[in-house]
């Protein structure tokens, strides 16, 4: 019995479907050139400074993790809420082709109806994935329906409403749901939080007018970061209309004041200034600010008029190519992918490459809790790999250590 076993053992052929890419590997605190990543079985098995012997090189200028996005609702003509299991997989191939490799497809306001089928479209992507499907989803961002009502911005603001248990009970256990959103202020948001953080979701207030006081109310309840810093969200100044005076502190003392509160920029070149993302850089530091899309369907597609949200309801917006807007009210979300994010935080910040890389993949893993399976280059790790030229455009694309092809 134990002999023909060796002997079958020794006679198979083992074919262990090995990679080893070369070039200036980014690594979550400093760079290292002319280094070798050694990728086997589809896990990242090592970095090393020697070619191993026998396996054939692919060469690139940076070797850096694949993105990961928090914030992102379509691209290429499809929204997530559009329902559809195809327009899934059309908006994770164009943001894989942006350097993308794990998301988090995220909700607009809209009915209860409409979020359902969101949310069974990317659960049955998510269990199906396959390499040429693009960037793999990690879990839903359940962002809209529950905004407060003077801050759902470009959302189509018949979608939202308070938190309702009858409603959000069911989504959150349909495992699908890894980061929760809801404005603070609003009527049942501190049970809402606390269901969201039972089932261990990343948990986010946006689209408020939150207090000072409504954050902390919030925070006891495990929110712990903040959508898209300075979009639709509370200011002294907003809190003064709201309530007069002695002025108030807002969402933004609170994030800076509170170590253990995270929160994300949409580094476009249109949303916020240089000035505001070095601020926040300096301010926050690279383990508490991730970089995110907040992408929208016209994300690589010309400029004209699309709609936010469901294909059919969503609310009209228009693309000039370089950001989404509503005249006369403002901006819209944004139309580019995470490599320009990237290239944009580098040029205009004082945040060194391995730093801003770390924003677009370590933190973002780290803050929804999926920095043991991705996020870096470290042995263990998922092989999602990208080959980056010297101006930080995608050359290659490897997920699960598999050349994506487009
Ligand atoms: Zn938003
Ligand atoms: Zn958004």
């Amino acid at each position: 019995m134990h002999e023909s076993r060796l002997s079958i053992d020794q006679n198979s052929i083992v074919t262990v479907h090995k990679l080893c890419f070369h070039g200036e590997l980014i690594l979550p605190d400093r760079s290292l050139p002319d280094a070798y990543l050694v990728c086997s079985e589809g896990r990242i098995e090592a970095v090393v400074d020697e070619a191993p012997p026998g396996v054939a090189i692919i060469e690139g200028t940076y070797v850096s993790p694949g993105y990961i996005d928090l914030h992102v609702h379509g691209g290429a003509g499809a929204d997530y809420m559009d329902g559809s299991a195809e327009a899934v997989r059309v908006a994770n191939r164009a943001h894989a082709r942006h350097g993308t490799t794990t998301i988090f497809p995220t909700t607009t306001t809209g009915t209860t109806h409409e979020l359902e089928r969101m949310l069974l479209a990317c659960r049955e992507v998510r269990d199906n994935w396959q390499t040429s499907d693009g960037a793999q989803i990690a879990g839903v961002h359940y962002y809209g329906p529950y905004f407060a009502e003077d801050k759902v911005g470009c959302h189509s603001v018949d979608g939202r409403r308070d938190p309702d248990p009858a409603e959000y009970l069911q989504f959150l256990d349909m495992g699908v749901i890894r980061i929760a959103t809801c404005a603070a202020e609003l009527d049942g948001a501190e049970a809402f939080y606390r269901a969201a953080a039972d089932r261990g979701c990343l948990l986010t207030c946006g689209h408020s007018n939150a207090t000072w006081t409504e954050m902390a109310r919030a925070y006891a309840a495990g929110m712990r970061h903040v959508d898209h810093f300075w979009c639709a969200m509370s200011s002294v100044a907003s809190l003064r209309t709201r309530y007069g005076t002695p002025m108030q502190a807002s969402m933004e003392q609170f994030v800076l004041a509170q170590l253990e509160m995270s929160t994300e920029v949409i580094s476009d070149g249109c949303h916020l200034s240089p000035e505001l993302l070095e601020f926040a850089f300096q301010m926050k530091g690279v383990e508490r600010l991730c970089l995110v899309t907040d992408a929208n369907r016209a994300l690589d597609l010309p400029a004209g008029r699309y709609r936010f949200g469901p294909e059919e309801t969503g609310s009209w917006f228009e693309s000039d190519g370089k950001v989404g807007f509503v005249a006369g009210q403002g901006l819209a979300s944004s139309v580019k992918g995470m490599d320009h994010m990237v290239r944009h935080m580098a040029a205009n910040t004082t945040a060194s490459l391995p730093q801003v890389i770390r924003m677009a993949s370590l933190t973002p893993a780290e803050r929804a809790g999926i920095a043991a399976e991705t996020g870096s280059l470290e042995a263990g790790k998922r092989a999602d790999v990208l080959l980056l030229n010297r101006d930080l455009s995608v050359e290659q694309v490897y997920l699960r250590g598999q050349r994506l092809h487009w």
